[in-house]
């Protein structure tokens, strides 16, 4: 059975319950949107979740922002396809959606409620984009990418025997 993942914002205008069998909060992010819009340590972390499992109250409070972009890798300005979720009452950020993969959804470690099992090991990614500020905590067993890594969250746990079945 995938993991019930229950998330709310700090408001308390939304709450939302999701499945995941990809629960490990193992994936930070310090690309310059997760870091500003969320992540206040100079990252973000994003799980995985089955997008079809969504469940939503207080979705009249929800706000969508759709970053542009325009960095070395798309040096032509360009809007994401990234739905950035987020309570426009108190400002939380929620989950990140995208229709290029339409059964996923990204909820934000941040906002999730239930009690998340503790990654055995980390990957950090965006690094090339993270503050000057920021030094990031390398473990032994962590994986370091400048950009994106090849595996997919789902691989990853995958491999490391942790997907949830
Ligand atoms: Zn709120």
């Amino acid at each position: 059975m995938p993991v019930m993942l229950e998330g709310s914002c700090r408001c308390g205008a939304v709450s939302f319950t999701v499945e995941s069998h990809t629960p490990m909060p193992y994936q930070l992010c310090y690309c310059s949107i997760c870091r500003k819009q969320q992540g206040g340590g100079g990252y973000a972390i994003n799980l995985g979740a089955n997008a079809a499992t969504l469940k939503i109250r207080g979705k009249e409070h929800i706000g969508v922002y759709r970053a542009e972009i325009e960095d070395d890798e798309r040096p032509v300005r360009e809007t994401s396809t990234g739905e950035r979720n987020f309570c426009r009452e108190c400002g939380t950020a929620l989950w990140l959606y995208d229709p290029t993969w339409p059964e996923l959804v990204h909820p934000f470690a941040s906002a999730i409620d239930s009690e998340l099992p503790q990654a055995p090991e980390r990957v950090h990614l965006m690094l090339k984009y993270k503050a000057g500020w920021v030094e990031p905590e390398i473990g032994e067993n962590d994986a370091a990418f400048d950009l994106y890594p090849e595996e997919s969250i789902a691989d990853w746990h995958k491999k490391r025997g942790l997907w949830v079945d």
